[in-house]
């Protein structure tokens, strides 16, 4: 039973086989994992496996989620990747408790599989070149053709194993392959490669081996090896899974885990494969794995995405076997959601320009208070101070506006948020024709923005005093690619759709104070959208921020 689910996390198909493998006794007991290789960063389409594979271990009584890193493949893995995977595993708000484990743990066994293979005949090493090889593989519409090297006796492949093993090879001179069918319908029952030599030592098994297990044989034993009940992946190894039950079926393990396919997550404007984030990582189209722009999770959270709002983006996707793209609005509303009902709100003028009251005191200052959170009176209030020179958003003036900008033009009347309402008389500009200074002056019977006379404005901005802000650099992200699908355009490059404007600096913008020490919380800037100062460039001389997200979806309107 799916006794500890929550409205949060919905039944889809795969917790259905569980729910009846409970029912029907199969199963007392479930075991997932999440698999990643160590050879890159975390990205979102991980998400969702983890908060799959993980989610269930939480929901059903006694299960539990193993983190296995699948490093079987040297040349590509770093400790480096593992360190990150372990962080953005715990920062998505999941536990692997005792069951960390690795591939390499199970080299041992692995090689004593194949040998027991080799032994009942159900495997043996091929000595072809791998253009050779390609060529007997035939292709979808001719059936294979089996290597002159297919009927060499036990003996002689079980001494050519152990000698690629101990290092007696070239890489590509030999290789393990399974005895199944040269002729079958399915491309991965041809004689699958099981071992392949690599003469390359291993982070954790150093000089041991000079040969490296296959994904397809190392997959499905590790799996069986640790017990696991159900084993998820997505999509493309729905071809595999014969290769998966026979493996474990020749080799009789005392565990046969299932294994269930289910979609990838794709998501619009972005790229997802390892293989091109190392691209754009290592080509400098971007700064780093965690550039804010990029779909890692090291990256959003930099960002300032929260765990809360991927792990409820994963919620409202769902599992299912149809592969689809789904756009970005759907994360980033999430997201907003999370923000809006969290962050508090705070004044921040991003392209300033000075506001002058000239009736208001040379001398006087006044604190005025702001509201933290409009849904959420335990949240509090704040002290803002209130001085003569403020700082407006520029785009809040308007020389000659129509008349629906309800904002401030000569003559017209706006309310100054948690201040007063204050009406332009006037604009100095300098000698290039722009402005640099907005005058107004201020009714003393609105403090706190509401007038005694019932007289209503229909505007309300933003602003900030100009002897108590701070200064910031503000960077607000767009898309990284300037098309939806930029990976899947015919004879062209994705990187050729990059968006050039994916990041635009804002520098010497003017916040409220209180901002100064927020820490690594998010913020509301009102008006403007949800901002968190940048965990790695942000200092208390020189603060940066990045904007999460916009207030509205402003990226449906472009379109
Ligand atoms: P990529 O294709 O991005 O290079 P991968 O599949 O090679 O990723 P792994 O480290 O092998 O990366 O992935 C670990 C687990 O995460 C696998 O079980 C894989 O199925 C799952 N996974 C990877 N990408 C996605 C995705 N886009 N959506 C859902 N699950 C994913
Ligand atoms: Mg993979």
């Amino acid at each position: 039973m799916n006794d500890k689910s929550t409205e949060s996390t919905p039944t889809n198909f795969i917790r259905t086989i569980i729910d009846a493998d409970i029912a029907s006794g199969k199963h007392k007991k479930v075991i997932t994992r999440f698999p990643p290789e160590p050879n890159g960063y975390l990205h979102i389409g991980h998400a969702k496996s983890i908060c799959l594979n993980f989610g269930i271990s939480q929901d059903y009584t006694d299960a539990i989620c193993h983190l296995r890193f699948d490093d079987t493949n040297p040349g590509k893995e770093k400790s480096e990747y593992i360190d990150a995977i372990k962080e953005d595993v715990h920062w998505l708000g999941f536990d692997w408790g005792d069951n960390l484990h690795c591939t390499s743990n199970y080299f041992d066994q692995l090689y004593a599989y194949a040998v027991q293979l080799v032994k009942s005949d159900k495997a043996y090493v091929d000595s072809l070149s791998a253009e050779d090889m390609r060529l007997y593989r035939g292709n979808l519409t001719e059936p294979g053709k089996e290597s002159p090297y297919r009927n060499r006796s036990v003996e002689e492949s079980l001494d050519l194993l152990e000698r690629m093993k101990n290092g007696e090879f070239a890489e590509g001179e030999h290789l393990l392959r399974a005895k199944i069918d040269m002729a079958a319908a399915n491309i991965n029952m041809r004689d699958p490669a099981i071992y392949r030599i690599k003469n390359m030592s291993h982070p954790m098994t150093g000089d041991k081996w000079h040969i490296y297990p296959m994904y397809d044989f190392a997959h499905c034993v590790s799996d069986a090896i640790e017990g696991i009940t159900h084993s998820l992946c997505t999509l493309e190894f729905e071809d595999h899974r014969p290769l998966y039950d026979w493996f474990l079926d020749e080799l009789k393990t005392d565990a046969h885990p299932q294994q269930i396919e289910f979609s990838r997550l794709n998501l619009d404007y972005t790229v997802m494969s390892k293989r091109k984030l190392h691209e754009l990582v290592e080509g400098g189209y971007v700064n780093g794995w965690d550039d804010p722009r990029l779909p890692t999770l090291s990256g959003m959270r930099r960002r300032g995405y929260t765990a809360a709002a991927i792990r409820d983006f994963c919620s409202r996707i769902g599992i299912t076997k149809k592969d689809n793209i789904v756009e970005m609005s759907v994360l980033e509303n999430s997201l907003r959601e999370d923000l809006d009902a969290h962050a508090n709100r705070a004044l921040a003028v991003l392209d300033p320009v000075k506001l002058i009251i000239d009736n208001y005191p040379e001398d006087q200052e006044e604190m005025l208070k702001g509201v933290n959170h409009p849904k959420k009176e335990e949240q509090g209030t704040r002290d803002i101070p209130f001085f003569k020179e403020l700082y407006i958003e520029r785009s809040d003036y308007m020389e000659d506006a129509p008349k629906k900008f309800f904002r401030l033009s000569e003559g017209r009347e706006v309310r100054l948020r948690f201040a007063y309402y204050v009406t332009c008389t006037h604009v100095v500009k300098d000698s290039n024709g722009n402005v640099t200074e907005v005058h107004c002056t201020y009714d003393p019977a609105t403090r706190g923005g509401k007038s005694e006379d019932g007289r209503k404005v229909k505007g309300t901005i933003h602003w900030v005093s100009a002897k108590h802000s701070i200064s910031a650099e503000v960077r607000q992200y767009d898309r990284l690619f300037n098309i939806a699908a930029p990976a899947s355009e015919k004879d062209q490059d994705y990187k050729d759709f990059i968006n050039q404007d994916s990041v635009e600096v804002l520098k010497n913008c003017q916040l409220e104070a209180s901002l100064a020490n927020i820490g690594s919380d998010a913020y509301q800037f009102e008006r403007q959208g949800y901002f968190c100062q940048d965990s790695v460039d942000s200092t208390p001389d020189n603060l940066v921020f990045n904007r999460i997200v916009t207030l509205r979806d402003s990226w449906a309107k472009k379109k």
